[in-house]
């Protein structure tokens, strides 16, 4: 009987067929694994092949051997082959969708830079302002040492003056403390320089680091902005099938892990699997996950469409 309905299967698929003059044999291949899944593996071959990926085709044929045994090896069946005239074509197209991803490599980079030099900024702020105020409250004392002997010895002065007489001993006290509050006062309003200008080093760094993060901050904006059509979904890639065969087109990835992530998913619809919940999955509709193995939910999915209990 099963026998039978594969016969009939056949004639019908060539008379349909040959009625739309669509090559037989994309027709047969796509019509037989959708009705009998699973059952003989699907070959494939490389379509396009754009070499501003930056890979070579020896390595994507491996990246594929590799999505391929993802299915394979918990199935233990050999689902996918690669043939240099396989019916399913698989494409790496370059556009703004790699585009991006390599212009957000590049951003990626350089608002590490940035992101850098504003650490290193800040470093050397916070270590000079501390030093600053250290000097600055070393000032405060000595300014308020010098005003106190300063008042001392005016006091001393206008008392001796009242007096109109003092010995040559007091004279000479009076005398050596005015050299001493004259040499005071010039460190003093040296130091005073020296603070002020330090002030105005450190007021032109704040306004070099709020720079550096008004600049970090829109390189970040932009970034996430260019970022965000990519994180939609599984759009790095897509599984066509139609009369004249079946395609897969690999539009982008940001590095292996996500290429074979995105081959894998692909050749699950190849086989007609339908996306499932489970993030970790392959089937899963966004690439985010890192994980490289079929998940159970993958499985179930994979068990129901090749009909194995
Ligand atoms: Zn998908």
């Amino acid at each position: 009987m099963k026998k039978l309905v594969e016969i009939i299967f056949l004639i019908s698929i060539v008379i349909y067929a040959i009625a739309n003059k669509d090559s037989l044999t994309n027709t047969w291949q796509l019509a037989y694994h959708k009705y009998f899944p699973c059952r003989s593996p699907i070959y494939y071959s490389i379509g396009e092949f754009d070499t501003r990926f930056g890979i070579s085709k020896e390595h994507f044929i491996e990246d594929l051997a590799t999505a391929e045994k993802i299915w394979e090896d918990p199935m233990g069946k050999d689902l996918f082959k690669y043939s240099s005239n396989g019916n399913l074509k698989i494409n790496l197209i370059y556009d703004s969708r790699q585009q991006t991803t390599d212009e957000l490599s590049n951003m990626d980079s350089s608002l590490d830079n940035s992101r850098g030099s504003y650490d290193r900024l800040t470093a050397q702020y916070n270590k000079e302002l501390l030093a600053h105020n250290q000097k600055s409250s070393d000032f405060e004392s000595r300014l308020a040492n010098f005003n106190a002997r300063k008042g001392n010895y005016e006091r001393d002065v206008a008392m001796f003056n009242r007096q109109g007489s003092v010995s040559t001993d007091v004279k000479n006290r009076l005398n050596t403390e005015r050299d001493y509050l004259n040499t005071e006062s010039s460190a003093i309003n040296q130091l005073q320089t020296e603070l002020n200008s330090e002030i105005a080093k450190l007021n032109a760094m704040v306004a070099d680091i709020n720079q550096n993060a008004n600049s970090l901050n829109a390189g970040v904006n932009q970034y996430n902005r260019i970022s965000e059509p990519l994180s939609e979904g599984f759009n790095e890639g897509l599984y066509r099938s139609n009369s004249k065969g079946q395609e897969i087109d690999v539009y982008q990835f940001s590095d292996d892990t996500k290429l074979v992530r995105v081959l894998a998913h692909e050749l699950g619809h190849a086989l007609w699997l339908e996306h499932v919940d489970d993030e970790d999955a392959i089937m899963h509709r966004l690439n985010t996950s890192e994980n490289m193995q079929a998940t159970e939910s993958d499985l179930e999915e994979v068990k129901t469409v090749c009909k194995i209990k």
